[in-house]
């Protein structure tokens, strides 16, 4: 394993050539199948760290330390500011090892590094933000109308031992996004990570007990979704499963999770609409609609992969859209002045590509001027079709690569325009460009999806909501909202006599 970065700082070069194992119960166990799995690093395709295979009696090991800690332990009586304060830890040591955690990110999920300490400090952020509401979670009073006296109030209350299931594209933030507001509302924890990205929760785990979280309140199992990830959805004494990736793999959540009907909450693909009219400054929105779909290789579930461009500027957008694409750098996540990494795997490679030439075969127009000939890594070329249709397979599926689909548009009428966005089984985010305030707003409201940005792509601000309509999802992330997911609302009425 002599394959690692030669810009890798110690720190994250010592952390990949360790041992890694399962966070059980506060202790650092092998997997109980004796088994490790190959983690690779997608610039190179060269295996960078071996991990331990979790399997279905890990995640019940995991799962009973969990309940441990839910039911009994110092975890239930800590104060919310104590919940708080051992966030707010947990924040500051994100930030002090926010380079490490980065090269971590890069290694194992390919992206530039200097994407990837944006996004460190983005999870530190919302570390501290979901830290402020452990203490301000609170019900209300509620006036009865039934005959007598009473005193009636609601109590939010954490909904239990949470398995917490997530993707590849956005290792550590994934990974906090489904931690932080679970911490928060007072839940234990079974987290496992995607089987290509697994380094840095576990660094996260390190983390964790250093932080001072007792023990059992957040477990990590690495290992394979159909094996260790279909356990923790089906456990019976967990009380809840949040998830995010394929809804393909969503939908076999909500099966697993029948059996004790845990509550259950997901976070889904997206086949995303971005519109540009042309009244809109084109100096803002074409790198605005390009970052949409080439940010992080395209591997973002709100990415803005369907571009409706009015007709009177459709042409000069899509060439300058191609043009953007050609230009950005493309290179190993820790090379200097990269723009875009590699996508996860040689099977997400060759899914995208198959995707781009079926597009061609059934008609697009391969606008981008940018040719990969071979080199390691799993790289595609950003990519902007045009001449795209709705029925078309790259229009109507989630490729999760750098794959715009552009179509124009020359119409007025609001309810045809949302029709174009609405046509999709997903509804997770929509971009609207233009001057035209009135017009957004009302084309805002007639968009079924879960958030919709003007002048502007992907808001990423942990205050907030963010989460799907349709297939994409239910529940929502992010803001207060994250919190109601993980807790349950309890009715209490006291009759006073
Ligand atoms: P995926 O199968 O949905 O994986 C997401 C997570 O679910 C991983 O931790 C995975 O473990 C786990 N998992 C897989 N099968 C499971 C099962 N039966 N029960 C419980 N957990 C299970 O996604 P993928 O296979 O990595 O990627 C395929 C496609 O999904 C992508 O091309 C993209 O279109 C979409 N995707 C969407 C998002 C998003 O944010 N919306 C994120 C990632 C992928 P393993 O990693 O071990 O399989
Ligand atoms: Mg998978």
């Amino acid at each position: 394993m002599s394959t690692l970065h030669p810009r890798l700082d110690a720190a994250a070069a010592d952390f990949i050539r360790r041992e890694h194992r399962l966070l059980i119960d506060g202790r650092w166990v092998a997997a109980s199948s004796g088994r490790l799995f190959e983690v690779e690093d997608p610039g190179t395709g060269r295996i960078i760290a071996r991990v331990a295979e979790g399997v279905a009696r890990d995640i019940d090991l995991a799962v009973d330390a969990a309940r441990r800690a839910f039911d009994g332990g110092d975890w239930p009586k800590l104060k919310p500011a104590d919940r708080s304060r051992l966030l707010l830890r947990l924040a500051d040591l994100i930030e002090r090892h926010g380079d490490e955690l980065a090269q971590l990110e890069v290694m194992d999920n390919g992206k530039p590094l200097a994407v990837a300490r944006r996004g460190i400090l983005g999870t530190a952020d919302m570390v501290r933000y979901m830290a402020g509401w452990a203490t301000k979670f609170n019900g209300e009073a509620v006036p009865l109308s039934m005959p007598g006296e009473w005193h009636a109030y609601t109590v939010r209350e954490a909904v239990g031992v949470v398995g917490q299931i997530i993707p590849w594209n956005f290792p550590l933030s994934m990974a906090i996004w489904k931690l932080a507001p679970a911490l928060a509302a007072g839940c234990t924890i079974v987290l496992k990570p995607a089987e290509q990205t697994p380094l840095n929760a576990l660094r996260l785990g390190e983390l964790i007990l250093e932080a001072g979280f007792p023990a059992g309140v957040v477990n990590i199992v690495t290992g394979f979704g159909a094996e260790a990830g279909a356990a923790l959805a089906a456990h019976p004494k967990v009380d809840k499963v949040a998830f995010t990736g394929s809804t393909q793999t969503g939908k076999r959540i909500v099966q697993a999770a029948l059996g004790n009907l845990k509550k259950v909450t997901l976070e889904l693909g997206g086949k995303s609409p971005v519109f540009i009219f042309p009244d809109a400054d084109l100096e803002a929105a074409v790198p605005g609609a390009a970052n949409a779909i080439f940010f992080n290789s395209g591997q973002v579930c709100s990415a803005g992969s369907r571009l409706y461009v009015h007709a009177r500027v459709y042409e000069r957008v899509v060439a300058d859209l191609a043009a953007y694409g050609d230009r950005l750098r493309l290179g190993h996540g820790m090379e200097e002045g990269v723009d875009l990494g590699p996508l996860i795997s040689r099977v997400q490679m060759e899914r995208v590509r198959g995707y781009i030439e079926k597009g061609c075969s059934d008609g697009a127009t391969l606008v981008s001027q940018r040719r990969l000939d071979g080199g390691d890594g799993f790289f595609v070329a950003p990519t902007v079709l045009a001449d795209t249709r709705a029925e078309m397979s790259v229009v109507r599926e989630e490729i999760f690569g750098p794959v715009l689909c552009a179509m124009p548009f020359d119409d007025d009428d609001l309810e045809r325009l949302a029709g174009l966005a609405n046509d999709s089984d997903y509804g997770l985010f929509a971009g609207i460009w233009t001057r035209d305030f009135g017009m957004a707003h009302k084309l805002a409201k007639r968009i079924r999806a879960g958030s919709v940005s003007v002048n502007a792509h992907m808001v990423n601000d942990p205050a907030l909501p963010f989460g799907g309509f349709k297939q994409s999802g239910w529940g929502r992330e992010r803001g207060r909202e994250a919190l109601d997911i993980y807790s349950e609302l309890k009715s209490v009425a006291i009759n006073l006599g």
